[in-house]
């Protein structure tokens, strides 16, 4: 869902994830905090372009704080860092809870949290999850 360069984004970021090879472009049209359009563009395993698409699903409409909300959670779901995220909040994220258990595969779905939220932050180079 949500796989194509978006016209009229006013950020975007691009990610990579050198050890699989995982390599994602994220397109934000932000309406003042509000993400009013999201989407992406990229090649890579299942898991990246997966979550990839449940991660534009899920963000589009938020807010800015709202998105780095649920990045959080979501990273503490997928790392089992922090409290653990309850699998209710994460709506159908919450598929991807299962990777905690393979490090390498961490990489690959929080690669596309990782560079939406540096399309959040406006910033302009890329992302590694090295
Ligand atoms: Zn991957």
């Amino acid at each position: 869902r949500n796989f194509q360069r978006l016209e009229g984004a006013n950020r975007h970021a691009e990610g990579h994830n050198p050890l699989c090879g995982d390599q994602i472009t994220v397109y934000l049209h932000m309406d003042g905090e509000v993400i009013r359009e999201i989407s992406f563009q990229g090649a890579g395993c299942a898991i990246s372009q997966s979550a990839a698409s449940l991660m534009t699903t899920a963000l589009k409409g938020k807010t800015k704080a709202e998105a780095q909300e649920l990045f959080a959670k979501f990273h503490d779901m997928v790392t089992g860092e922090g409290n653990g995220a309850d699998p209710m909040e994460l709506g159908k994220l919450a598929v991807f809870a299962g990777v905690r258990e393979f490090p390498v595969r961490v990489k690959c779905a929080s690669l596309p949290w990782h560079t939406m939220r540096a399309a959040l932050d406006g910033k302009d180079e890329a992302v590694s999850t090295e």
